[in-house]
């Protein structure tokens, strides 16, 4: 008997029913236009700062209390800064991140522990943004053509330092993780970590139920902290289902995805910061005076800077989204190559057009996709699935 990838494929599309695949659409079709809101909404908050010229008595502010100390005066521009566009922003926020998942039934959580969440989210973004800022033009300072390659440099360097350390001091003030209990499952997942070079004695369960009900897994870390976990909503899916999903996230390690994605990330932040270092003169000859501010050693311009940022990053949607997905699809590969469960990997792929739109149109995928669509996942397993048929472990 023969096997039409396609076929099996239109198969596992008919199981979702039609309620259930109008809402995941409208779910993710509404986050197309979030990006542009939330692009408006960063702009509007930015250019209140500048025509209200309150960044420029910030920046005057912090100069005094710093008696013009430069360190000091970014810092204490940038702090009050920071908080205010997140008391500015709020309401977008909570559209976006509590009440919007709420409507969709992707929430586990009450208002105020979102709010416990979003509280320690604002402290670390605040110092980690303050830190950069304060870094970013200093370099702006002593190089006021190349600060952008000097910028790149430290953010990235700040990233990766993040990254290390998240698994060890910031992901657990949002959750727990603890070592998955002993039996088959565990063994068969750190059997295949063995089996593929990936670091770990050990597998973690952390547990993600606290805020959403999304099924998730990763491999974290760098430099040692290193570490395989899964959440609990993954955990209480069917076994062949957690080790499909677990091969795609040891992908992801075996083929060095955290240090091309930095790689990666540079070269597009580096273009970024280099159109912006040459934007933002300009604004300023244009508007310096009204916004009352004219240079770009000036800790003001950062709302300036933010502007620009923000338009350039909605622009580069498509370039974010490829790189990060051309990633996923070779995870999805190797996944299939590692834990050899096609139809699981399949099962798994239908379960998560709970948010993500199953069957895009190809130009709408390259756009949009951080992750292929559950289309796009089904067929690859069955592709694979098509060429191992004849063989004893695959159905
Ligand atoms: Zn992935």
């Amino acid at each position: 008997m023969s096997f039409d990838p396609e076929l099996a494929t239109r198969a596992y599309m008919a199981t979702l029913d039609a309620a259930a695949r109008a809402r995941s659409d409208a779910y993710y079709e509404g986050g197309y236009w979030l990006l542009l809101w939330g692009c408006v909404v960063a702009v509007a908050s930015n250019l209140l700062f500048l025509q209200t010229g309150w960044a420029a008595r910030i920046s005057a502010w912090a100069g005094r209390v710093s008696a013009e100390r430069k360190w000091l005066k970014s810092l204490l521009f940038v702090l009050p800064f920071l908080l205010l566009t997140t008391l500015i922003t709020l309401p977008w926020t909570l559209y976006t991140d509590y009440f919007r998942e709420h409507q969709y039934g992707l929430s586990n959580q009450n208002l105020l522990q979102w709010s416990g969440d979003f509280a320690k989210d604002v402290v670390i973004n605040t110092i980690v943004g303050s830190l950069l800022f304060t870094g970013v033009l200093a370099a702006v300072r002593r190089a006021p053509r190349t600060w952008w390659a000097w910028g790149t440099g430290i953010t990235i360097a700040g990233l990766v330092v993040m990254v290390a350390l998240a698994p060890v001091f910031i992901e657990p003030l949002f959750n727990k993780y603890t070592p998955m209990a002993q039996g088959p499952l565990r063994e068969q997942i750190l059997s295949m970590a063995r089996a593929n070079g990936v670091p770990a004695g050990n597998v973690y369960v952390v547990d993600a139920s606290r805020q959403t009900s999304r099924i998730s897994a990763n491999v974290a870390g760098l430099f040692g902290t290193t570490r395989i976990a899964l959440n609990d909503n993954l955990l209480k899916q069917p076994a062949d289902e957690v080790r499909a999903v677990m091969g795609h996230e040891m992908g992801h390690y075996v083929l060095g995805h955290m240090v091309t994605g930095i790689i990666e990330l540079s070269l597009v932040m580096a273009a970024i910061f280099f159109i912006t270092s040459r934007l933002v003169p300009g604004l300023l000859a244009r508007f310096g005076d009204r916004w009352g501010v004219h240079s770009i050693t000036d800790p003001a311009v950062l709302p300036v800077a933010i502007i620009v940022i923000s338009v350039l990053g909605l622009l580069l949607t498509p370039v974010f989204n490829t790189i990060t997905r051309i990633d996923e699809i070779q995870a999805d590969r190797f996944g299939l190559n590692a834990a050899r469960a096609p139809d699981a990997f399949a099962a798994t792929a239908m379960k998560l057009s709970q948010y993500r739109k199953i069957e895009p149109g190809p130009l709408e995928e390259a756009i949009f996709y951080d992750h292929p669509s559950g289309h796009t996942r089904v067929l690859t397993s069955m592709q694979w699935k098509a060429e191992h048929l004849g063989q004893p472990d695959v159905r």
